[in-house]
């Protein structure tokens, strides 16, 4: 079977130019195109230099370190080999039209030789998507997350719970299978419930205990909101020290919800420039208001923004937001503010609020404290202080259909109906099989590997 399988390569490093480039080959034919392009193979999981030649006339195309790694000990599982080129785009565009010219070899399809590693084994689905987000992981604590993941933090807990319920589920299968032998005991069934309870106990606790983790890899969601002109706009260009929204002195002027991506302490924070919320009759800014308050009441948390200098009025569509979001009150133009000490008069906010900040957006005065608070909570709101056993919602909706699997066959309880136990406790597996891709998962497989970059 795998004698038939196309050997593929790709460019895995960056594109061209860059000091080096690593071109990847995974086949059955990789040893021949090593002799092509080499006119040897090295000593295997050796560096060896070599001169890469054009097969056809001979040229040196570069002088490469290469690597060969034989089936099984790669990490798809088949052949490998690895050529770091110097980073020429002429290079890299050469040795890969070389390969493709070898029989049964031809460039990589995005994400092919992670799906070779799944193919073979070498990697379960869980890990294959923790590799995903480790590629795209931003901020250091996505990185690890995603690290732990592919080294098998959540697929290897997964097979370790559906072999407890294959167990459970033999004993009840024996139960039925010999019911009418005299030495088959009886309280077959009352064991495999037992297990089948504890199992259910755990996996709810451990998917209580993952938080927020599958919102790491979205990130936080902060909301800037408050009336028009009180400085959101300067203080998300504080945030973001650059000039991601238009800073106007005139107000009404940000109508569109305005993104920028930040990594808080290593957290990965997405702030909000939502337009100034207040009731208007103008259709623009009615469009841009109600946009900025669904997104404001959708945040994880909102800035609410006011001119520490003046005394504002809350309009009736802001009061919503502050009651249904987390808020911090956040007054702004401290040093317009003066000595009479500037505060806003919505006391009603004050008491919703659970911090408020005296900051000024223009001299970035008060800023500090506002971000290394921002940073303690995102740190509480991503807090792991269990394993998490869900970071996507993939995992978490295969775990609660083990749930209820599980929940069902607790329900026939022990005189119920053993064939029913034995189907509840053989769907529980199957889902958990699901999640690590060990059984019938072809329908998400391209989702999966969709994410993928080629030469991965
Ligand atoms: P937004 O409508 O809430 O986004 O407000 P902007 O960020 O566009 O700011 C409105 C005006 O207030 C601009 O002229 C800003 O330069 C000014 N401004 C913003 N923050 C401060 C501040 O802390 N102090 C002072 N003096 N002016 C500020």
């Amino acid at each position: 079977m795998t004698s038939m399988r196309p050997t593929i390569f790709a460019l895995s490093s960056g594109q061209p130019p860059a000091a080096i480039a690593v071109v990847r080959i995974c086949g059955p034919r990789t040893r021949v195109a090593l002799e092509a392009l080499m006119g040897r193979v090295p000593e295997p999981r050796r560096a060896a230099l070599a001169r890469v030649r054009d097969p056809a006339s001979g040229e040196v195309i570069d002088e490469a370190l290469a690597l060969w790694f034989p089936a099984p000990r790669s990490e798809t599982g088949e052949d490998m080999a690895e050529l770091q080129l110097h980073g020429g785009r002429a290079i890299v565009a050469a040795v890969l039209e070389a390969l493709g010219k070898i029989e049964g070899c031809r460039p990589a399809e995005p994400g092919e030789f992670t799906r070779r590693a799944f193919e073979n084994g070498r990697l379960d689905l869980t890990a294959v998507e923790g590799l995903a987000d480790l590629i795209a992981a931003d901020t250091a604590a996505q990185r690890r997350q995603a690290f732990r993941q592919l080294k098998g933090l959540i697929g290897d807990r997964a097979e370790a719970w559906r072999q407890k319920i294959i167990e459970a589920l033999a004993l009840v299968e024996a139960r039925i299978d010999f019911s009418d032998e005299a030495d088959v005991p009886e309280n077959l069934v009352g064991p495999a419930l037992h297990a089948a309870q504890q199992l259910r106990d755990e996996i709810a606790a451990k998917l209580a205990g993952s938080g927020h983790s599958e919102r790491l890899r979205d990130g936080l969601v902060v909301a800037i909101a408050g009336p028009p002109n009180a400085g959101k706009s300067t203080l998300l260009n504080r945030l973001a020290r650059r000039e991601a929204a238009i800073v106007s002195p005139y107000p009404g002027t940000t109508r569109d919800v305005i993104e920028v991506h930040l990594d808080l302490a290593g957290y990965p924070v997405t702030l909000l420039d939502t337009a100034g919320i207040r009731d208007s009759s103008h259709p623009v800014e009615q469009e841009g208001v109600r946009r900025a308050r669904m997104r404001a009441e959708a945040a994880d948390l909102v800035l609410w923004v006011s001119d520490a200098s003046t005394i504002g009025i809350a309009s009736e569509a802001t009061e919503e937001i502050i009651i249904k979001t987390d808020t911090w009150l956040v007054n702004n133009k401290a040093d317009l503010a003066g000595g009479k000490r500037g505060r806003t008069s919505e006391s009603r906010f004050d008491r919703g609020a659970a911090k408020t900040f005296t900051i000024s957006a223009a001299t970035g005065a008060g800023v500090d404290r506002l971000i290394e608070a921002l940073g303690a909570f995102a740190r509480d709101f991503f807090s792991m202080t269990e394993a998490p056993v869900a970071t996507r919602a993939r995992h978490r909706a295969a775990l609660e259909r083990t749930l209820a699997a599980l929940d069902r066959a607790l329900g026939e309880g022990e005189s119920g109906r053993e064939e029913v136990v034995a189907e509840e406790l053989r769907l529980a597996a199957t889902e958990l099989g699901r999640l690590t891709g060990r059984v019938d998962v072809e329908d998400i497989l391209d989702v999966i590997f969709r994410d993928f970059c080629i030469g991965k």
